[in-house]
């Protein structure tokens, strides 16, 4: 990690490779198959074991994931899905690329999650899912959702890339939804570089996306190449959202460390939650009792009443002393795209407009230590004691 100041730079977020992970991607890369082999199945097989889901379809984004999931329940041309603003643009970008409408449903404070009766109020006769995102890691309220989705005879799709290996009242995220989508960016919990995956107990879905992420081809290369057969048909129109073989022996490798990396990032949210309960001025998102929450992010709200520094103030702060904090997010519904194509605006998802000026991701990852986030907490205090307001103080 480069060094700034006296500090190494701690980002936000990032991976942790060893030399299991490596050895594994090498012998894959001196093997006949480069791509859409035998690790390909095999990640599939294993990763839908870990979530105890059914099916499982490897592609090479969580984006590809999300199109896949869009393309699989059907949805097209004068279709809504409602979708949370406070997410990565993906989510609603998925909505978009199948010609259909994200429709913003405001977020509950505190969690930052979809508010279900928020949820409720968009739905009319032209919604065809609800796209709900576990935020930061925490699983949303999936009996509620779940609830609303199944009373208007919709699916419920959960946008899970912050969320592997995390839980919902003892039952593992991938399979809280219909169709349950991951990421293996480098920021997330294991990763392939770039890859995805696609859960559902569904079959008839499973092989919807299969053939979506093949471009629209049925059956698999592999197959037909041990048939000895030339012949195969393109049934719809699809893309390449194929995850390469070596891509996939990275992921087998790194989701056998998945509880490691989800038990670390519980454990140094703890060392956070201690820190900032002496700081009244910062509050961690709330935590709901039924969950296990995976910590994708530990996000932080700044009580701007109390302090003379804003958000940004104060991330520039940290940031000059080697502190990769993040913001999560800007509200989908606010980016210029959007806007003009939507006619979103400022006013629509009041809860996630103003909790977006106040909240700081802070760093979070398997390979950080105690100590590290004891430094994290201590630059934040003397941050808050330099800018607390005159008024309020003793
Ligand atoms: C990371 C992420 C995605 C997109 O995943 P990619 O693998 O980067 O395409 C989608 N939604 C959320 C909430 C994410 O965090």
């Amino acid at each position: 990690m480069k060094a700034v100041g006296d500090l190494p730079f701690l980002p936000y977020g990032r991976q942790t490779v060893d030399e299991d992970d490596i050895r594994e991607v090498i012998e894959v890369l001196k093997s006949d198959w480069l791509t859409t082999g035998p690790k390909v199945e095999e990640f599939e097989a294993t990763f839908a074991e870990s979530v105890g889901a059914e099916c499982a379809v490897a592609v090479n984004s969580g984006t590809a994931a999300l199109h896949c999931a869009m393309y699989a329940l059907g949805v097209g041309p004068g279709d809504e899905v409602v979708v949370p603003p406070m997410t990565f643009a993906a989510t609603a970008n998925c909505v978009v690329f199948q010609g259909a409408t994200p429709v913003f449903a405001d977020v509950t404070p505190g969690t930052l999650l979809l508010d279900p009766a928020r949820v409720d109020a968009c739905i009319n006769p032209r919604t065809k899912a609800i796209l709900c995102v576990d935020y930061a890691g925490q699983p949303c309220d999936y009996d509620v959702l779940g609830e609303i989705a199944r009373s208007h005879g919709i699916p419920l799709v959960a946008d899970a890339c912050h969320s592997l290996g995390g839980g919902y009242k003892g039952r593992p995220v991938g399979t809280l939804a219909d169709i349950s989508v991951f990421s293996f960016h480098p920021v997330k919990h294991i990763t392939t570089g770039e890859g995805g995956m696609l859960t559902t107990n569904h079959p008839s879905l499973a092989t919807r996306a299969r053939n979506f992420r093949n471009h629209g081809i049925s059956g698999d290369a592999r197959r037909r190449s041990e048939n000895g057969s030339w012949y195969y048909e393109m049934t719809d129109l699809g893309f390449n959202y194929r995850l390469t073989d070596f891509q996939c022996a990275l992921g087998i490798s790194q989701l056998s460390k998945l509880r490691g990396f989800v038990l670390q990032r519980q454990v140094l949210a703890g060392h956070y939650h201690r820190g900032f309960s002496l700081i009244p001025e910062i509050t961690p998102l709330l935590v709901r009792p039924e969950v296990s929450h995976a910590y994708h992010l530990y996000v932080v709200a700044l009580d701007q009443d109390r302090l003379s520094a804003d958000r940004n103030k104060i991330f520039a702060a940290l940031r000059a002393q080697g502190i990769g904090v993040n913001v999560h997010y800007i509200p989908v519904h606010l980016h210029p795209y959007y806007r003009q194509r939507f006619g979103t605006g400022p006013g629509m998802c009041p809860v996630a407009e103003t909790s977006y000026e106040r909240i700081l991701s802070l760093p979070i990852f398997p390979a950080m230590s105690p100590g590290d986030v004891e430094t994290v907490v201590d630059r934040v205090g003397d941050l808050v004691d330099r800018y607390r307001h005159p008024s309020a103080q003793q």
